[in-house]
């Protein structure tokens, strides 16, 4: 059996804190935004840190939209984040092309939205697949064959809408036939909250089923796995130590700000509730708890 993880301390003092660290990295949906709709409190809580010369970073495992994308849903929320400061999982996936040089002429296969699609555009990687392979349909006639493109060297799977059984069968052919075809995967999220009125299948739903025919683990580029913290932590030149992660879910912000060093503080205003945290079958405790980032602004030494 494992040593228990020191239970959660409840956040008392955020100035000390916010002191002990030089970057915040925030975890989006539950943290930041809910849906469509902000936070309270997160436009003056963003603008205490950076008064207070804090690099702020976000990253979000919904690889749906481009970091582009996303820039302008910050902008929409009256949040003012340069699109050099978001890190989707769909970006994950193109940055990781990249850096293990992933040749320009071979192609990818995407299982997943347009955010993936802008992502490899921009990094100027040739992707076939993609949300209009939903209308594809198989003619399952006698002695039917479904040709694939010998040229993919990459499967990518994230969150799909489109979702079907020919993109099953497209990215199982590469992934199986293809001699050193990657399986890489946005993120594994079990759930997501499409809606708030009940939990919603995943991206960790479609990842499974190419799991499934090719009995391949994939590469995950998204939280919690370790490729963006050491991305972030390369790229600006920061020591895990003096960051800070900030997320509404045990299983992928909690463990990625630990897996990379971090320290973690778990924010209530998601999808974790207080009695999940402290339940004796959750065993990912971070260093602190609160309810809502704004507590930054409250929260005193007494
Ligand atoms: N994937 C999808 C499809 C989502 O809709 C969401 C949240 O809305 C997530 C992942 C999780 O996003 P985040 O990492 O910002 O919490
Ligand atoms: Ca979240």
């Amino acid at each position: 059996r494992s040593v228990m993880a020191a239970a959660a301390a409840k956040l008392k003092d955020a100035d000390a804190l916010i002191d002990s660290v030089e970057t915040f990295i925030f975890d989006c949906d539950g943290v930041i935004w809910k849906g469509d709709k902000l936070i309270d409190g997160v436009p003056e809580t963003l603008d205490l840190l950076r008064s207070k010369g804090k690099r702020l970073v976000f990253v979000t495992n919904n690889s749906t939209k481009s970091r582009k994308q996303y820039g302008k849903k910050f902008e929409t929320l009256g949040l003012s984040v340069d699109e050099e400061e978001i890190f989707a999982s769909s970006f994950a996936a193109a940055a990781y092309l990249q850096s293990i040089d992933f040749p320009k002429d071979k192609k990818v296969y995407v299982i997943g939205e347009e955010g993936i699609q802008k992502e490899l555009e921009l990094a100027g990687f040739q992707y076939l697949g993609g949300p209009t392979d939903g209308d594809k349909k198989i003619e399952l006639k006698p002695g039917y064959y479904m040709e694939h493109d010998k040229d993919v060297g990459a499967v990518v799977v994230g969150f799909d809408r489109y979702f079907n059984y020919y993109k099953v069968q497209y990215g199982t052919l590469c992934i199986r036939e293809n001699p050193g075809c990657l399986f890489i995967a946005t993120n594994r999220d079990a759930v997501t909250h499409l809606t708030d009125a009940q939990e919603w299948a995943g991206g960790g739903s479609m990842v499974g089923a190419i799991l499934g025919s090719t009995k391949q683990e994939p590469l995950v580029v998204g939280k919690p796995s370790t490729f963006m913290m050491d991305y972030l932590a390369k790229k600006f030149g920061i020591t895990t130590s003096q960051i800070c992660m900030v997320g509404d879910r045990l299983d992928t912000d909690i463990l990625f700000g630990q897996n990379g060093g971090c320290k973690t503080l778990l924010v209530l205003s998601g999808v974790t509730s207080l009695q999940t945290l402290q339940s004796p079958d959750n065993s990912i405790q971070p260093d602190f708890y609160t309810n809502q980032i704004s507590d930054f602004l409250t929260l005193k030494a007494a």
